[in-house]
């Protein structure tokens, strides 16, 4: 099959390279499973992303959404671009500080955060996205306790519905995040009136690998309406973040993904936020939290051939399973796979590469057209950067596998591989097993 290749890849002499690195060397020196990333892509991606915004206003802040692959030595190179992140939880907020990133530069989100998460976001003078009436109150004791000002926006759900998979629609009217547009003029009010909390933000995010551009100009729309009625309210908004979301072609044969580019988004969303700012005569700065769309295409994910089974199908088992790359079993996620030792071969056959887990639904990819594929050929698995390893586990007791970042064909290991000690590291034998 003929696939159109992400610019992190290229084939040359029948060998898949990423990055500029030959996949099958790279595989034969660090060993598989191995995800191997291009630096550079991502670097690409983010000057792309950032200069298509600028087109419209200066005042733009990218927040990388760390939650989509919070290696340190990624989110290093997104800090070093000048990006900030949107953090989730104590230890993304601790990658991001760890990167370099400045605290001014991140967002802390999520529907349900811990005391001790907040405490810490209030102390660090990072930002809070606040979910609900109820943590904006506890934050409102945190504060005064810690006689600290923090500056808050509340995540708004602007109710309208997206084209995604449901699991990872966020912006629909009975998602678990934020608060509907109808209620927030009343938690804002609250909050302006708290002696140490500065609501100067909104938030909102309607959902992941999203196709079409037209819903975050519509979600823009929304949250433009109401950043013009709290500013009514009082409140000076210094930036409004619209979230992430832009969907990336996983599909990449004949029936390839339509998907957007960042400057298409742009076109969306930039003047519906422009003009709603000129019309209230305000200047909140303009934030974006894309997290696929960064780091989705600079990754593949490397996996040997253990054995081909021919029964009803043909199976391909490979050494990665769901352990490593949970999308298609848990969102049905379509990535594509190649062959990378035959990547100039023609098809021969079709097969399903299924992983090494115990469990039915281990399938990376079902019924695909491949090369005739052996014991010991190399599979890679495309498009694996976003939500792939950050969403690895040691299932079935495999070690996670490690990850390699090259850079103008330069490769080096950025996280060694587990081994069963790593697994074992936090078990604690209770006294009466101690003999
Ligand atoms: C997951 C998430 C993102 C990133 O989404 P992508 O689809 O990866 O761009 C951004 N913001 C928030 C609040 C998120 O939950």
């Amino acid at each position: 099959m003929n696939l159109s290749l992400p610019s992190s890849l290229s084939v040359k002499d029948g060998h898949l390279f990423c990055g500029g690195a030959d996949c099958v060397e790279l595989a034969e020196k660090f060993g598989t499973p191995l995800y191997v990333t291009d630096e550079l892509h991502i670097v690409e991606n983010f000057r792309r992303y950032e200069a298509a915004l600028k087109q419209y206003t200066d005042k733009v802040q990218l927040l990388y959404a760390a939650k989509a692959n919070e290696n340190p030595v990624i989110m290093q190179t997104l800090a070093a671009e000048g990006a900030g992140a949107d953090v989730f939880s104590l230890g993304e907020m601790q990658a991001a500080l760890d990167s370099g990133m400045p605290a001014e530069k991140l967002l802390f989100n999520g529907s349900s955060k811990t005391e001790a998460a907040l405490r810490a976001a209030i102390e660090k003078g990072i930002k809070i996205s606040v979910d609900s009436v109820d943590e904006l109150r506890q934050i409102d004791l945190i504060s005064r306790e810690m006689q600290k000002t923090v500056k808050i926006g509340f995540r708004c759900n602007p109710e309208i519905d997206v084209p995604t998979h449901p699991k990872i629609a966020t912006g629909i009217k009975n998602s678990k995040f934020g608060i509907p547009a109808e209620m927030i003029l009343d938690a804002y009010r609250e909050a302006l009136s708290m002696e140490f909390v500065e609501p100067v933000g909104m938030h909102c995010h309607i959902g992941s690998q999203i196709l079409e551009v037209e819903p975050f100009g519509i979600a823009c729309g929304v949250i433009m309406k109401v950043a013009a009625e709290i500013t009514k309210l009082g409140v000076k908004l210094e930036f409004v973040d619209f979230g992430g979301g832009l969907g990336i072609p996983y599909h990449r044969g004949e029936e390839k993904d339509a998907a957007p580019t960042p400057e298409e988004y742009a076109a969306a969303v930039m003047p519906v936020f422009v003009a709603a700012c000129e019309e209230n005569g305000i200047s909140p700065a303009f934030w974006v939290e894309p997290g696929r769309w960064m780091v989705g295409e600079s990754t593949v994910l490397l996996t040997k051939v253990n054995s081909v089974k021919k029964v009803h199908k043909t199976f391909v088992n490979v050494d990665a399973g769901f352990n490593l790359l949970i999308r298609p079993a848990m969102y049905d996620s379509w990535h594509e796979v190649m062959v990378a030792n035959k990547a100039d071969d023609e098809d021969t056959g079709v097969y399903t590469v299924t992983g090494p887990i115990c469990e039915t639904g281990d399938i990376l990819a079902a019924d695909r057209k491949l090369p005739t594929v052996a014991a010991g050929d190399l599979i890679a698995v495309l498009d694996a950067g976003a939500y792939g390893y950050a969403m690895s586990s040691q299932y079935n007791s495999h070690p996670r596998c490690a990850e390699v970042l090259v850079r103008d064909g330069q490769a080096e290991l950025m996280r060694r591989a587990e081994t069963y000690a790593d697994i074992v590291r936090t078990v604690v034998i209770p006294s009466w097993h101690r003999k």
